[in-house]
């Protein structure tokens, strides 16, 4: 696998091990790679019925081919993918795929342990220490940090928006310690990636740290999300499904837009997105016009100018039509994605969070349009407990918190407060 990058005016190509390290081409624009895969139908038919772990080590073999040794690669997805995606049917056309049964409870937990399994073998044997900037609208911080707590040669700098984390998402990104620690911002989280982005660019920062980033502007952390793709078609009947990709930075949707790139039959992509609306906007009317985040229920998809969608252009070489022929786009309020939480529990007893609500959402609204037939599965991308106060409000039950997160809740939190400024992140960076 080798990567270039979006902007590629420059033709510079370079390795994996570059583009994970260093996360962004200086060019601004985010690598992809120069080719990818492409898996025979036989290949992806034979892939039926075999579990998550197994099929993700045939498409991490093929797509990062040359990169490491089989005997090194095997045991880094082994590691990193020790959780299942189960894919759980409502009717015989509606599946959920479950994608929140890691260490976090978010599907994040792919991307995170994949990425410090790879950034662990290529640093294996580097006295540098590579600091690692991540920016989270909630999930990925938690994941992240779950995912590189204690792995050596690594410190993590998480950003997170003040007050707009759910209570058990800051203690997931604040009660760590040790090489993880947070900067609790005092913005949106379209500031704390805006300011990651800008520290990447800062040559002082550039001679004093070895900077990286763990949001899903890096490669590392799409690669193994095309895995569950793979995974969700081994486990259903027939071919050709519909996924439902609940999205806000896009990293997700485009894994599976990747997936289809190396074969995996799928009929078509929905971006299905909260109020914070811009590629479904830009599907419906061929203009991309980035804003201002807006706070809503999905807190994880609260993102006003999607960084993968750079990513999502250069597939399609920037032709929306071309984009449009696989992907469809629409866009739910917070009362929208309530009534689906209560219907989904009405209907089939199953508890949804408020961000795979959208995703049945976008599913119910694709089918009454075009009435494929085709199996509907839309992704479930955090487990219900992590939004527990909206959820019990909203079905009037009681949940239980899940006892790998219980005990965070003794923990004390330990953030340090910045405006959303970056010269003040800068200054608090360089004191350190
Ligand atoms: C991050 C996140 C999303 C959005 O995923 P993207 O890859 O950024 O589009 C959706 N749901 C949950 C629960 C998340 O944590």
């Amino acid at each position: 696998m080798q990567l270039v990058s979006t902007n590629s005016n420059s033709s510079q190509i370079v390795s994996l091990q570059e583009a994970v390290l260093h996360s962004l081409p200086e060019d601004g624009g985010l690598y992809v790679p120069t080719q990818l895969p492409l898996f025979e139908p036989s290949d992806i038919r034979g892939m039926k019925g075999q579990p998550l772990a197994d099929v993700s080590i045939q498409v991490a073999s093929r797509l990062l081919d040359g990169v490491l040794p089989e005997s090194e690669l095997i045991p880094i997805v082994e590691r990193a993918i020790n959780f299942p995606a189960p894919l759980v049917e409502l009717t015989p056309t509606l599946s959920v795929l479950e994608l929140f049964h890691g260490p976090s409870l978010a599907f994040k937990d792919f991307g995170a342990r994949f990425m410090a399994e790879l950034i662990g073998y290529f640093n294996r044997d580097a006295d540098d220490l590579v600091t690692i900037l991540v920016a989270t609208s909630g999930d990925t911080g938690g994941a992240v940090a779950a995912g590189f707590h204690g792995v050596p040669g690594v410190e993590v700098v998480i950003l997170y928006p003040s007050g707009r984390v759910s209570e058990l998402q800051e203690r997931q990104l604040t009660t760590w310690g040790d090489n993880i620690s947070a900067c609790e911002v005092e913005g949106s989280f379209d500031d704390c990636q805006a300011m990651v982005k800008t520290a990447f660019q800062d040559p002082d920062l550039k001679r004093r740290y070895n900077l990286s980033s763990a949001n899903s502007i890096n490669i590392a952390r799409l690669i193994p999300q095309s895995f569950y793709y793979f995974g969700a078609y081994a486990q259903m009947k027939g071919d050709n499904p519909v996924f439902v990709v609940p999205s806000g930075n896009y990293g997700n949707l485009t894994a599976g837009l990747l997936a289809k790139r190396m074969g995996l039959p799928v009929k078509h992509f929905v971006a299905a997105s909260n109020r914070n609306d811009v590629v479904p906007k830009y599907l419906n009317t061929g203009e991309f016009h980035p804003k201002q985040s807006v706070t809503t229920l999905s807190n994880a998809m609260d993102v006003g100018n999607p960084s993968n969608f750079a990513r999502m252009q250069h597939l399609y070489g920037s032709t929306w039509n071309a984009m449009r022929d696989d992907v469809v786009g629409y866009s739910y309020s917070d009362s929208e994605t309530l009534s689906e939480m209560q219907l989904l529990y009405r209907d089939f007893g199953y508890i949804c969070d408020p961000h795979g609500a959208i995703g049945a959402l976008g599913a119910k609204e694709y089918e009454g349009i075009y009435n494929t037939g085709e199996m509907l599965i839309f992704l479930e991308t955090a487990h219900p407990s992590k939004f527990i106060d909206v959820v019990q409000d909203a079905l009037g039950i009681h949940l239980d918190i899940p006892i790998r997160l219980q005990r965070l809740q003794d923990l004390p939190k330990n953030a340090v407060s910045i405006p959303a400024d970056y010269t003040a992140f800068k200054a608090h960076l360089m004191s350190r």
